[in-house]
């Protein structure tokens, strides 16, 4: 579904990608794991074109991803995005924030994105309160609207950057369990996380990233139990 083939991108002086190659098959689950700034969020942000690249192509079926223009908001539409942030519309009760897009974007009728959208809801477990505005409810709740709205474009892959690492506790597993359920079903992901237990359970491939490069890549049972680089023994060393 995702191809990267030799990308590269600068800020500046700083190389932050540096000769990415990396192939996601359809339904295929890759946990990107690493060292803060060593350039998981930029990888994720150039796939959905948040960031531009300075060399290589990347492709979301085949299709090189577009510069600009109508071709790229259809391109993105097929790529879901979850963040850290909720980043749901404050102001717009829960359904409207996952009707919005449907109907913007893919000019869907409201009658049929609110079907859709009560069904996902329904799907992430916080279809009864799709009258409230995000604010009024928890962080995971708030983080479970922000996968339904992603879903309800129908993407053909999912990006995950970081989606539990601004929530408490004791909401962290029931958006991992969302998203392990959304594995299960076939989904293709992509998902930045420092939540081993989900890289452990969920995860088709481990990639290991350090300093803009793809350092080793392997089956979470290997990269756990027997981690090849250096830099990723540091790295599995300093988590307890
Ligand atoms: P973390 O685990 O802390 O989220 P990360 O692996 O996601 O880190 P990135 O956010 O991709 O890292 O950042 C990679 C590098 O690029 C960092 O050194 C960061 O400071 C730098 N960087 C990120 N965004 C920009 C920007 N817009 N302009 C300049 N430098 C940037
Ligand atoms: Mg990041």
């Amino acid at each position: 579904v995702v191809q990267m083939r030799d990308v590269n991108k600068h800020y500046g002086p700083l190389h932050v990608l540096q000769n990415i190659n990396l192939e996601v098959k359809r339904g295929e689950v890759v946990v990107v794991l690493g060292p803060s700034g060593s350039g998981k969020s930029t990888l994720c942000r150039t796939i959905n074109r948040l960031e531009t690249i300075d060399s290589g192509e990347i492709l979301i079926d085949g299709v090189k991803l577009p510069e600009e223009g109508k071709q790229l908001a259809n391109l993105r539409a097929d790529v879901g995005m979850v963040f850290q942030s909720f980043n749901l519309f404050a102001h717009k009760s829960i359904l409207e924030n996952v009707t919005l897009g449907p109907i913007k974007v893919k000019g869907m009728k409201k009658g049929e994105a609110d079907k859709l959208a009560l069904q996902l809801l329904e799907r992430v477990g916080v279809a009864n309160q799709k009258d409230k505005l995000p604010a009024q409810l928890s962080g995971g709740q708030q983080q479970r609207v922000a996968i339904a709205r992603a879903l309800a474009m129908r993407p053909k892959v999912m990006l995950f950057d970081e989606p539990t690492s601004a929530l408490d506790p004791e909401m962290i597993q029931e958006v991992l369990d969302t998203m392990i359920a959304l594995a299960k079903e076939g989904m293709t992901m992509i998902v930045v996380t420092h939540e081993m237990g989900f890289a452990r359970r969920a995860a088709d491939r481990v990639i290991f990233m350090a300093d803009g490069q793809i350092v080793e890549q392997a089956t979470p049972e290997q990269f756990f139990t027997n981690p090849q680089s250096d830099r990723a023994k540091d790295f599995l060393g300093k988590l307890i």
